[in-house]
């Protein structure tokens, strides 16, 4: 589940990393009065106007800009919020804008120059290992870095029963070149950023840039935060946070009725029992030819309602032009997944325009091909793989 900045900062906040602070605001007026109290509270006279949408490289698409007094915060909220943010990470039509964070300049002059930096937290899953990555060069696009510039990102390898140790953060430090007051608060926030990391249960934080002010503090000036969705049943309060305008309708609408489901680009449904099989079954797509449209798993009990469910999930997509259906019966009887099938079917009228192939595989795998076939509904059995496949192949040529 990803987060807006502002809530990923909160937060960073809440487990002591220093962060560029902001109050959100839903229309101008909103954003005039987040200014006043921060003036109040840090004494800024100059702000950030922030775009809050999932998405990053809003700075490049227009979506943050400096206001240098009140009336250019109000204006330049109100030109924010409500337009369709296209950055090099939104589709071409780009993000509607909801919301913004009014946030505090930082970046004011002072005894030293500012500078920024790169880092993240995150799992690397081959190792089994939280990792750290920083570089020198924050506020850029990280992955042009790691293109052109791979020996300026660091790693910093962490094992999750020590967490963080104190030369590690110190190793940190120095690697981007801080000393002095600098190196300590880099060292703080390093220590702080990966308890949070922790101890949200997260899959990455990201901050890009970590700014160090010309007075030497050290800051997260965005945050991008995902936080495991196999973890939020004991994580209520981040739970909360998640805002369901910034997701796909079609992956909203799956996980409430229980299903899980990712939109993907292809134009060939899936409908699959387990994640495994749902893999390989992309791959079997891919060989003949097609693109998988999503990935479905119905879980162990494909019934006739579940099935349903999980058709009108998969035509929700216009791009769908052939279902595939790939039961094993294991546990679930494959006579009895036929028969949802073929009742799904009924039931839907004559909303399905695509052929469906099904492949069932397993306990009563031959009674359910029957099912199938004697249905008079135009759907292909199959019972082995690459029959399945050459289906595939036959109703998309
Ligand atoms: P992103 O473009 O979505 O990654 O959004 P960021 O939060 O990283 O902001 C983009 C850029 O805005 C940063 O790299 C900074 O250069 C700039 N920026 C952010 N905060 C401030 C600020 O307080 N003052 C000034 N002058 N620039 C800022
Ligand atoms: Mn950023």
């Amino acid at each position: 589940m990803n987060l807006h900045e502002y809530q990923g900062k909160e937060i960073l906040a809440s487990f002591g990393v220093r962060i560029q602070r902001g109050i959100v605001a839903h229309n101008p007026k909103e954003a005039v009065a987040a200014a006043k109290q921060l003036t109040a509270e840090t004494g800024t006279t100059w702000f950030v106007i922030k775009a809050q949408v999932h998405a990053g490289g809003r700075g490049k698409g227009g979506g943050v800009k400096l206001a240098k007094n009140l009336k250019e915060v109000e204006e330049i909220a109100g030109n924010i919020i409500g337009m369709n943010l296209i950055t090099p990470q939104t589709s071409a039509e780009g993000k509607k804008v909801h919301k913004v964070l009014i946030a505090e300049d930082v970046y004011y002059p002072g005894e030293s120059e500012t500078s920024e930096f790169y880092m993240s937290v995150l799992l690397d899953r081959g190792k089994g290992r939280n990792m750290v990555m920083y570089s020198t060069e924050g506020g850029m696009d990280i992955e042009e870095v790691a293109e052109k510039t791979p020996h300026l990102i660091f790693t910093e390898e962490v094992d999750p029963a020590t967490g963080l140790l104190p030369f590690q953060a110190r190793k940190i430090a120095f690697n981007l070149g801080l000393s002095g007051t600098a190196f300590k608060e880099m060292t703080k926030f390093v220590t702080s950023l990966y308890k949070a990391y922790v101890e949200s249960d997260s899959n990455m934080f990201e901050i890009n840039p970590v700014l160090k002010t010309s007075d030497n503090k050290i800051l997260a000036v965005d945050a991008k935060v995902s936080i495991d969705d196999n973890a939020l049943y004991r994580r209520k309060q981040y739970a909360e946070m998640r805002d369901l305008r910034e997701e796909n309708p079609i992956e909203v609408e799956a996980r409430a009725v229980g299903l899980s489901y990712v939109d993907l680009d292809g134009n060939v449904g899936c409908m699959v029992n387990g994640a495994g099989l749902a893999m390989a079954t992309m791959d079997l797509i891919k060989m003949a030819g097609g693109e998988p449209a999503n990935f479905l798993d119905v879980g162990g009990t494909a019934d006739a309602k579940r099935v349903e469910e999980a058709f009108r999930i998969i035509l929700k997509d216009p791009a769908v032009k052939a279902i595939l259906v790939n039961i094993f019966g294991g546990i679930v009887r494959c006579d009895r997944v036929a028969q949802g099938i073929v009742d799904a079917y009924k039931n839907m009228g004559d909303t399905i325009k695509v052929p469906i192939i099904v492949r069932l595989q397993g306990t009563n795998a031959e009674l359910a091909k029957e099912i199938i076939d004697n249905s008079g509904l135009a759907v292909h059995s199959a019972v082995q793989f690459q029959e399945a496949a050459d289906k595939v192949k036959e109703v998309l040529s």
